[in-house]
């Protein structure tokens, strides 16, 4: 048994456990309106595969070796197009299941900013062929200073390079959240995921295993994977009156973009872009 099938048969025992518990004898009689687990039902049987899963193609050039091909394609959908939503499609997609991820936004945009990867996160990018899409676009920085807010005095340094990649095997990147979309998404084409931008799911029918877009539009899948951010309305479905919203704690942050070419003709912060390097106060 490799590990995606031990990690479905764990899923399916789970649900047969939890089945039982309210007093069903098996998965043919879901204790819940949801056609979401009907894969499961599958796996009890002759492994099969899903009509209408595409082909699975890919350019040898710009991806690292595939995982082996899940055993039961799922056809997925993801709502948002996020860094988690279009992490997910990459995953999934690189399993060979079918997905479709809608964006609300009507492009993909320059929201946010930098981005910092750790050596954990970015050995699995690059395990996942991201390398050339982010070419020239990620800054490796010699190291973290943390300085005294009054007079700049270091009070504390982590040393990023060559110590990362000696220890964790990868280096510590920072990237404009952007172009880590950006690349994020060509990745996610590239292998074949479908987006879809001006595409808001408007709601979900639980009892259906579909979403409903604002324009109207319906759709069903096996799978729906709710990354639709902080103010997710997927998770108000999943979680029904348990859900939390976020609170206002009090507290604000503010961050800000400065052309670079400013910085340099300005002799007080100029001295800031001598090595890449992350400074905070
Ligand atoms: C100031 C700051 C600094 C950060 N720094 C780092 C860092 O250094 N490193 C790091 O790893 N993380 C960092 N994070 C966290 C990281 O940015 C988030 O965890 C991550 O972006 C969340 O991704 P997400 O896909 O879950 O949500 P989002 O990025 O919010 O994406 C949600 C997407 O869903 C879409 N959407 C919403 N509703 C719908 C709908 N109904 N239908 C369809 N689409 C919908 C939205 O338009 C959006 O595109 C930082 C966060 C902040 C705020």
């Amino acid at each position: 048994m490799d590990d995606q099938e031990e990690t479905i048969e764990n899923c399916r025992l789970h649900v047969e456990s939890l089945l039982a518990r309210k007093g069903h004898s098996g998965l043919q009689e879901t204790s819940y309106p949801s056609r979401s687990l009907n894969f499961l039902k599958r796996l009890q049987g002759t492994p099969q595969r899903f009509d209408n899963v595409p082909n699975y193609t890919h350019d040898a050039s710009s991806q690292t070796a595939l995982p082996k091909e899940a055993t039961i394609k799922l056809k997925t959908i993801i709502a948002g197009a996020g860094l988690g939503g279009l992490a997910t499609a990459i995953a999934l997609r690189r399993r060979g299941h079918e997905v479709t991820v809608f964006e609300k936004a009507t492009e993909l945009g320059e929201v946010g900013a930098g981005i910092q990867v750790p050596p954990n996160s970015r050995r699995l990018l690059m395990r996942w062929g991201l390398g050339p899409y982010l070419e020239g676009k990620a800054v490796e920085p010699e190291a973290i200073h943390l300085r005294r807010w009054q007079d700049g005095k270091v009070i504390s340094l982590t040393k990023l390079v060559p110590d990362f990649e000696e220890k964790f095997g990868a280096p510590y990147y920072v990237v404009h959240r952007a172009n880590l979309q950006l690349a994020m998404y060509e990745l996610a084409l590239s292998l074949g995921v479908c987006v879809r931008v001006n595409a808001g799911v408007r709601c979900y029918n639980a009892e259906g295993s579909g979403v409903v877009l604002e324009n109207g539009e319906v759709h069903h899948a096996d799978l729906i994977v709710a990354a639709d951010g902080i103010r997710s309305e997927a998770r108000r479905v999943v979680l029904e009156e348990r859900d939390q919203p976020p609170q206002q704690c009090g507290y604000a942050a503010y961050r800000a973009m400065v052309d670079v070419d400013l910085m340099r003709a300005d002799p007080e912060l100029s001295w800031l872009l001598d090595v890449p390097g992350q400074n905070l106060w």
